[in-house]
């Protein structure tokens, strides 16, 4: 089987631009997209800040556009998840179930999933009023009382998206000040279907077999009590997609990929990159995760390059 020259995995912002870039450079690059490919845009709704599209932009229609670019210049792509990888030899290995490739360097873009609260009746109502994702379930809910946990722009934008089929969204947050960004915050405080709940944590979600409320915890009081809803979203944030690289490549506390000689994309192994959400703990954007994409494909060249 041929060695390839890069092999890229991940199908989000990242990985898709990193895709342009080698193709245009003829790497001739694979791109592993795992089983569902697109990354995080694909659950959002409107992106508004992405340049380049003055009135917005739905995010899977935008994913649809970064493949189709990659793939115009001769990208490969593999819909299939990657299981395992074997760094330590100058060929690094990526397996896909039962199947071996071989390449000389890989790109790693594998972005970040989301965050549970981490309660057994989460699970427990998964798909039964419990949901991360708004864009996707936010039409079950028509004329419902709803539940956003988070303090973040996501439960920012997953309330007030929310607030086109809900009758109520109450947002619950562990503190009395909200992370998102000013713009985020204003629109949900100003919209009249909004209400907040500070300083609380959620201890259990209640319902047998579909959401009736949940029980909280006022963490300045102590005292507990329910807030009925029919549907529980959680947009808590999100952690990086790395238990396959668990002792291959150095990770932090949280699992994100450390870039060892910032500012270029290469990790703690010779060949190896990453860019976007892997490795991103601060900006977290598409625009920053295309742009670290663009680093690695072009870091990708150089390093090729040197190998000669
Ligand atoms: P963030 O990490 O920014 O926010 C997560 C929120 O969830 C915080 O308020 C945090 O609380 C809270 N939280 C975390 N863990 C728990 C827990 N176990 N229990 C209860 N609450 C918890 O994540 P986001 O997904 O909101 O945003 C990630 C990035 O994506 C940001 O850079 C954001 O700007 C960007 N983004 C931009 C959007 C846009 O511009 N349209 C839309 C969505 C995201 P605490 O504050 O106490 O830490």
């Amino acid at each position: 089987m041929a060695i390839e020259n890069v092999i890229i995995i991940g199908s989000g912002p990242a990985g898709y631009t990193a895709a342009i870039y080698a193709a245009r450079a003829n790497l001739n690059p694979l791109l592993i997209e795992g089983y569902q490919s697109g990354g995080l845009l694909m659950l959002t709704s409107e992106v508004e800040n992405f340049p380049g599209f003055p009135k917005g932009i739905q995010g899977p229609e935008l994913m649809s556009h970064f493949r189709a670019q990659a793939e115009r210049f001769g990208t490969r792509f593999i819909q299939k998840n990657v299981t395992d990888v074997d760094f330590s030899q100058g060929i690094k290995k990526v397996m896909i179930e039962r199947e071996v490739l071989e390449a000389q360097s890989v790109i790693v873009s594998t972005g970040a999933a989301t965050k549970w609260l981490g309660l057994e009746s989460e699970q427990r109502l998964l798909g039964k009023g419990v949901s991360s994702c708004a864009t996707c379930d936010g039409a079950f809910f028509r004329g419902a009382k709803l539940v956003v946990v988070g303090g973040g722009d996501s439960a920012m934008e997953e309330a007030h998206f929310l607030t086109r089929f809900a009758s109520h969204v109450t947002v619950i947050h562990r503190k009395d000040t909200l992370r998102a960004s000013k713009i985020m915050q204003d629109r949900a405080k100003n919209n009249p279907k909004i209400s907040f709940i500070w300083d609380t944590e959620v201890l259990e979600v209640l319902g047998e077999d579909a959401v009736r409320g949940c029980k909280v915890r006022n963490l300045k009081t102590n005292q507990t009590s329910e807030v009925p809803c029919e549907g529980f979203f959680v947009a808590i944030g999100h952690e990086p997609n790395t238990s396959f690289l668990k002792g291959k490549l150095d990770l932090d506390s949280k699992g994100y990929v450390v870039l060892n000689h910032r500012p270029t994309t290469r990790t703690s192994v010779s060949g190896v990159f990453a860019s976007g959400d892997v490795q991103d703990t601060v900006y977290r954007q598409a625009i920053t995760a295309a742009a670290s994409g663009c680093q690695a494909a072009i870091d990708v060249e150089r390093y090729l390059e040197s190998l000669h």
